[in-house]
């Protein structure tokens, strides 16, 4: 049986990182605008500070301005939408990100519609939502599944009357993945921890996506030959030995016998996330100056 194509996310996510770089240059030369990016981190979490110093490094090797702000575990709900006003009024901040998750003590979704939606570039807020619900082209698209999507266009071409199937229907990966797809005329079903026999609905899908957060749930049974299977899990798996791996939600050593094309973990949907973030920036950059936004 012929070995499935492993969909570079690392390689594709590079090259889309120079497009952004050069597209900033061109911002900052006719337009005097270099996009801002501002990142706010509470409380001392290893994994988001990780998530924080690359978004920051990546961000400035795009020529951009980074700004991170780390605030203490126990910053109250008050002082953090208060940043978060003076971040919305700066006119030097293009993006802001408030990295979850948050401490009890602090509301999401309060947090997450304090912040301008048009600098919501994690594409959480419900206006965004929103738009991205009803195809409004000017809303911000959360970052994961926009990079899935890049990918599986990349991979499939035209997806009108694909079968997708999407399992996990979080709001900031699932469910904004399958409107996504519903936009690109997929028929989509969405899979979650109720769905009966997802087995077999997953055998009916010419391409399926997995954020779900259980290490190698999707076997390669479960895929219809041929389809393309993207892999956004991203689980922490302890060895024999006492160290760490990081393991998708696919068996990748099965699937890959059946499917078309798969992306690994690590190195296929990670490294497409921290790119789209940085394009999401530039058209927040782009609208807000009334620039057009360029195709990246
Ligand atoms: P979440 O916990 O908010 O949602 C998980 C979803 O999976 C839920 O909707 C739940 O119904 C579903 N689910 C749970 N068990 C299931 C089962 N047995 N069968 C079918 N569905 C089941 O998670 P999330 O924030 O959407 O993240 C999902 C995974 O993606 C995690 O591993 C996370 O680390 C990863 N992730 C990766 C990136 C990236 O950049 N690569 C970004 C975001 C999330």
């Amino acid at each position: 049986m012929t070995k499935a194509k492993t969909i570079d996310g690392k390689a594709f996510a590079e090259k889309l990182r120079k497009k952004i770089t050069a597209q900033t240059a061109i911002m900052k030369e006719k337009h005097n605008v270099i996009p801002g990016l501002a990142v706010i981190l509470i409380g001392e979490d290893p994994a988001s500070q990780v998530y924080v110093r690359n978004k920051g490094k990546q961000t400035i090797e795009a020529g951009m301005n980074s700004y991170e702000f780390k605030m203490p575990p126990t910053t109250t709900q008050k002082k953090l939408i208060a940043k978060i006003k003076q971040l919305n009024k700066d006119k030097t901040v293009h993006g802001i990100l408030v990295q979850l998750p948050l401490p009890k003590s602090i509301d999401e979704r309060t947090i997450i519609n304090a912040i301008a939606p048009e600098k919501d570039v994690d594409g959480f807020h419900v206006i965004n939502v929103g738009k991205l619900a009803t195809s409004q082209d000017d809303g911000m698209v959360p970052c994961t599944p926009l990079g899935c999507m890049v990918l599986i266009k990349d991979t499939m071409g035209n997806l009108t009357g694909k079968h997708a199937i999407v399992i996990g229907r979080s709001n900031i990966v699932g469910k904004p993945m399958a409107q996504l797809l519903l936009r690109e005329n997929c028929t989509v079903t969405m899979a979650h921890s109720r769905t009966h026999d997802l087995e077999a609905e997953c055998r009916r899908a010419d391409i399926v996506v997995s954020a779900v957060g259980v290490e190698e749930i999707v076997r390669g049974e479960w895929i219809k030959p041929g389809a393309v299977v993207i892999d956004v899990g991203i689980n922490r798996v302890q060895l024999s030995d006492g160290s760490y791996k990081l393991s998708g939600d696919v068996c990748f050593e099965e699937v890959a016998k059946v499917a078309r094309a798969i992306t690994p973990v690590p190195g296929g949907v990670g490294p497409m996330t921290i790119a789209c973030l940085l394009g999401n920036t530039l058209k927040a950059a782009c609208l807000q100056n009334g620039v057009e936004v360029p195709e990246v």
